[in-house]
């Protein structure tokens, strides 16, 4: 993760830039509402430069402070609900320098300097489903938990470009289906980060170029160690191949259990989905597609 811990000095700075905003707006002596967490030790770092009142509720505010905008939605809402009223940020997170990163405030920061908003996150999650986070067999699980996320989710930061890399030698006169069969899926779905667990079919026709056999395994890998439904999943890989590799046809066949689905009691157990993602001859001519559905399905 791509951290920024914000020091005091630098606190300083986005605290009198945004002290600036308010005089600019004609809003010095005025109500402000501090938006809960965040917001409150910003409004108190900013208070240091231009005078305002905090309010206790919203609708007594004449304008918001909060300390960073993410996805906007917290400064929607309160845009909705009081129009007209100023919204102030000490950083905005859709800036180019702080895209993507995860931001850490002097008042997140533990006093060893080292940031804990993340692994609060897992204790907070574990006192959510009852647990005592302090029993010795949990002590150690928030920082394993982030660990374990952090390769569940490595394929964020690989791309199928430097995956697949091409070459031509060894490419002539192949001309038939080029198969890997079982590659495994290991994945978490989108809606609840469960486990989906399953196997993977891919298959392709080159047009004068391959790739390595276990790149097919390693791009397979990358898109499955992402956030996904396994419908995109399926997509991703085959159209992956088709920019990279510009084959005459691909195939992918995924067969895959949702941990959501199954212990939910939405579906019975070992239930699996499958989906299938067809390009170019293997998608518009019916010998080669039936030949690699039935090699997926065997
Ligand atoms: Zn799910």
């Amino acid at each position: 993760m791509n951290k920024l811990i914000i020091n005091h000095r630098g606190l300083t700075e986005l605290a009198l830039s945004v002290a600036n905003s308010i005089s600019h707006f004609g809003l010095k002596d005025k109500k402000c509402y501090a938006i809960p967490r965040g917001g409150v030790s910003a409004a108190y770092a900013i208070q240091k430069y231009v005078n305002f009142h905090l309010v206790d509720t919203p609708h007594q505010a004449d304008f918001f402070i909060d300390d960073l905008l993410d996805s906007g939605e917290t400064m929607r809402r309160f845009c909705d609900e009081y129009p007209g009223r100023p919204f102030f940020t000490m950083l905005d997170k859709n800036r180019s320098e702080y895209w993507g990163r995860w931001i850490v405030f002097p008042w997140e920061v533990e006093d060893d300097g080292t940031d804990k908003s993340a692994t609060d996150i897992v204790t907070r999650l574990l006192e959510y489903v009852g647990e005592d986070p302090n029993r010795e067999g949990l002590a150690e699980t928030p920082a394993r938990v982030l660990k374990a996320w952090d390769h569940w989710t490595s394929g964020y930061k690989k791309d199928a470009a430097s995956i697949l890399k091409v070459f031509e030698d060894g490419a002539e006169g192949c001309d038939q289906m080029i198969v890997r069969k079982d590659i495994p899926i290991y994945s978490h779905c989108e809606h609840h980060l469960a486990a989906i667990i399953g196997r993977c079919t891919i298959a392709y026709i080159p047009n004068g170029k391959i790739a390595g056999l276990s790149k097919l395994d390693r791009l397979a890998d990358m898109f499955a160690r992402r956030l996904q439904v396994q419908e995109r999943l399926t997509n991703q890989i085959a159209d992956a191949l088709v920019e990279h590799l510009n084959p005459l046809g691909v195939g992918v066949w995924i067969s895959a259990r949702h941990l959501c689905v199954e212990s939910r009691g939405v579906a019975s157990a070992n239930s699996e989905t499958i989906t299938t993602a067809l390009r170019g001859c293997i998608r518009e001519q019916d010998a080669a597609r039936a030949e690699f559905l039935a090699l997926a399905r065997s």
